[in-house]
């Protein structure tokens, strides 16, 4: 479902580039705290409005008496026509710039089409001449969103082609007409429609899937520079031979000093970053998006050094730390 947003206050928009996201504070009934959450804008950057498109999310089949997913059921239940909503100006470092020359291969998958949509929606309408790949995955016609949308920009646009892959087809589902490929999207399909490698990929989908197309794009020789991706949750997807990569074994055991808390405990890899260190701790730290975005897991570093797991979304201030994304590096006293 996509929500159109438009300042209530009649100012102008802040702008945004092409891939980023708003992050939301959102009053849920029954919740005790504010649920925050971030969602790429899926409109080019445009004076009226600012698009999310969100995928209601059902609580997973295996699950006995898990609740479906709190920040988008709201959306889509609860929100409606002429709602205000709290809202931060948009951020994020994965973007695409629209005043670029050279061809981009767009890449997205499920809901992580959304930034995509974005992006593309932005070349069009600068009537751009730039070569565009959007290759579009999905699991069949029930995940496919802005079907009709997308095939009129490809058919109306030269520069742009547009390849749709379902990895498990209904049997109603007719290849050539609904989907061009079946199967997932994959540096192999790549290597096949793709006249070269020249061109910067922008992907946004699952961690594991990103995963293994940045290792895939880079063992077809795209330069770490080219390759641009988001993940949508708490996933971490570590760059081969990248920045990304913490800096030391995950089993060297360094002391935590919450220091507001009165808690000293020992880091011995076992936690995934300090946020979730810190809630095993008993130790309260306000948490949003866990993934690096929304920047609500900040807190000062009193002394010692900490290093990130995956680049943050949002830039934290010097001598602070967004804790879900990371580790420390030794002895770090935190004012938690
Ligand atoms: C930068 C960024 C951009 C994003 N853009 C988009 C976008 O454009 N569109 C979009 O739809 N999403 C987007 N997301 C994802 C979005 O922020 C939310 O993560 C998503 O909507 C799920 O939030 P939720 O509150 O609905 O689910 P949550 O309440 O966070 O729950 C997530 C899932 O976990 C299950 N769950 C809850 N508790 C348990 C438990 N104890 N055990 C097992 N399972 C459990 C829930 O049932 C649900 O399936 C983006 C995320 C980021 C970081």
């Amino acid at each position: 479902m996509s929500f159109y947003l438009s300042p209530h206050d009649g100012k102008a928009l802040p702008e945004f580039l092409p891939g980023q996201y708003l992050t939301f504070q959102l009053q849920v009934p029954g919740q005790a705290k504010a649920v925050i959450r971030c969602y790429s804008l899926s409109d080019r950057p445009r004076q009226d409005y600012f698009r999310v498109t969100i995928k209601r999310l059902a609580a997973p089949p295996d699950a006995a008496g898990v609740a479906p997913g709190i920040g988008s059921s709201f959306f889509h239940d609860q929100v409606n026509e002429g709602d205000i909503l709290d809202v931060k100006a948009p951020g994020g470092h994965f973007y695409m710039d629209p005043a670029g020359k050279g061809g981009v291969v767009l890449i997205g998958a499920g809901v992580g089409i959304t930034p995509m949509l974005s992006m593309l929606h932005t070349i069009v309408a600068m009537q751009s001449r730039r070569e565009v790949w959007l290759f579009y995955s999905v699991r069949n016609s029930d995940e496919h969103i802005m079907a009709d949308i997308l095939k009129t920009t490809a058919r109306e646009t030269p520069n742009v082609r547009i390849v749709v892959c379902y990895s498990q087809p209904h049997p109603h589902n007719v290849s050539g007409e609904h989907y061009d490929e079946a199967g997932r999207v994959s540096v192999d399909l790549f290597k096949r429609m793709l006249p070269s490698n020249n061109y910067d990929f922008y992907m946004c989908g699952p961690g594991g899937l990103m995963e293994s197309l940045t290792r895939d794009l880079q063992g077809w020789g795209v330069p770490e520079n080219r390759i641009h991706f988001e993940t949508f949750g708490p996933s971490s997807v570590k760059k081969v031979g990248g920045l990304t990569q913490p800096p030391m074994a995950l089993t060297t055991k360094f002391s935590v000093n919450f220091k507001k808390s009165g808690k000293v405990v020992d880091w011995t890899g076992a936690s995934a970053n300090l946020l979730e260190l810190a809630e095993q701790a008993g130790v309260a730290i306000a948490s949003g998006c866990r993934s690096g975005n929304c920047g609500t897991c900040v807190v000062a570093i009193k002394s010692g050094e900490i290093a990130y797991v995956q680049t943050p979304g949002s830039t934290p201030d010097p001598g602070t730390c967004l804790t879900c994304v990371c580790l420390p590096k030794g002895d770090v006293v935190l004012d938690a």
